[in-house]
């Protein structure tokens, strides 16, 4: 690929999006020895931020670094840390780091909010529901949610471990076009380049085939959790998704303006669109653990694309949490769609009937108008 084909390739798919998650890696927001923040590079890629915030896209960005900077504020000694240490550093080194980049994207009146999740928090339905609605009420109000894991509460089994596939779950839940890892390496070689001279660059890979897993090679140690591997364990998960993802270097600065200016990088294409692979994965992955019998109008809504109201079901059916997968069904007990439901079977088995403004009433709470929402939704 030549330069004015790879600036065509990244123009292309940034312009086409309208949601974009960014993964920044500690090694290029914290300086190596000294543990500082690097505050110039932040400020540069926060221009570049607001500039696609200008153009009407959403932006969501993960960034590591807690760690990094957070043990140097409490003398932890260099070195492999322990889970606990880690953990420890997380909490102090969180602060600094929204606080870093709050004062960043604040020139340009924007806001930053904090989210800090688990893998359980992306995984497990409610949960999921729960931090998917949270990002898209963010996105809604014109903040820059600013997402890192949850280091301090996660232990080892719950534990992305790696900001890599954290940044594609999240991809994946909001249903981005595009995810950005910014990196120390401007994408994926067939072989280890700083050993390897013969090694070439790929700009796009079109299939996660068995060649280029084993492209990857082993994890390098240091600050980064992450190394080739999880890039594309990430690919894997955000492809699926429907969402095209790039690894760019990051070293430079104002890195999202370079990417689009043709600088070197490789694309991971995906062929599915992010609202057919999420409905994919509500049809097919998942087991209904309830069902909702609707009426007449509420069975034409559905097939017109609208969500499901509570005022149109007639019946609820089994047993199933917030986010539970539930089959729709009309009066003859023909399946209509499937979907996952906003409400838990006891809540949703008391507003059924009524008019979304009563559900307050109803439940003491205001949750969401919709029983359904349509983005959860699939037509069987
Ligand atoms: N969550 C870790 C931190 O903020 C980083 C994990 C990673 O480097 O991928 O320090």
């Amino acid at each position: 690929m030549t330069l004015a084909e790879t600036m065509c390739a990244s123009r292309r798919h940034l312009d086409a999006a309208r949601r974009v998650v960014v993964k920044v890696g500690s090694a290029l927001l914290v300086e190596q020895t000294s543990g500082d923040l690097c505050r110039e590079w932040l400020w540069a890629l926060a221009d570049d931020l607001a500039a696609l915030r200008a153009e009407g896209k959403e932006v969501i960005v993960v960034s590591s670094g807690a760690i990094a900077v957070g043990r140097q504020s409490l003398g932890l000694s260099r070195g492999k840390l322990k889970l606990e240490q880690q953990q420890a550093a997380a909490a102090t080194g969180q602060i600094r780091l929204a606080h870093a980049y709050e004062e960043a994207l604040a020139r340009h009146g924007i806001t930053v909010a904090q989210v800090l999740l688990t893998l359980e928090d992306t995984e497990e339905r409610r949960r999921h529901l729960n931090a998917r609605g949270t990002l898209a009420t963010l996105l809604k109000c014109g903040a820059v949610p600013m997402i890192n894991e949850n280091d301090t509460v996660a232990t080892s089994e719950i534990r992305f471990g790696d900001n890599d596939r954290l940044a594609a779950r999240v991809a994946a839940m909001t249903n981005a076009d595009a995810l950005v890892l910014l990196s120390d390496i401007d994408g994926l070689y067939s072989g280890d380049p700083r050993r390897d001279r013969a090694a070439r660059h790929l700009p796009e890979v079109e299939e996660l085939t068995p060649e280029i897993e084993a492209m990857a090679g082993e994890a390098p140690p240091g600050y980064s959790s992450g190394g080739m591997v999880t890039k594309l364990v990430a690919a894997r998960i955000a492809t699926a998704a429907g969402c095209q993802m790039v690894i760019a270097d990051g070293r430079r600065a104002h890195p999202l303006k370079a990417l689009r200016e043709g600088a070197r990088c490789t694309w991971f294409l995906s062929k599915v669109e992010p609202r057919a692979a999420r409905k994919k994965w509500i049809a097919g992955s998942l087991k209904p653990a309830g069902s909702l019998t609707v009426d007449e109008g509420a069975k034409r809504a559905l097939t017109a694309g609208k969500s499901l109201l509570p005022a149109g079901v007639l019946a609820v059916e089994g047993r199933f949490g917030r986010g539970g997968a539930v089959l729709i069904r009309d009066r003859k007990g023909v399946e209509v769609a499937r979907g996952l439901s906003a409400y838990a079977s006891d809540d949703a088995a008391r507003i059924i009937g009524h008019n979304s403004k009563d559900i307050e009433k109803l439940l003491g709470y205001r949750g969401r108008e919709e029983l359904v929402h349509r983005d959860d939704l699939v037509l069987s």
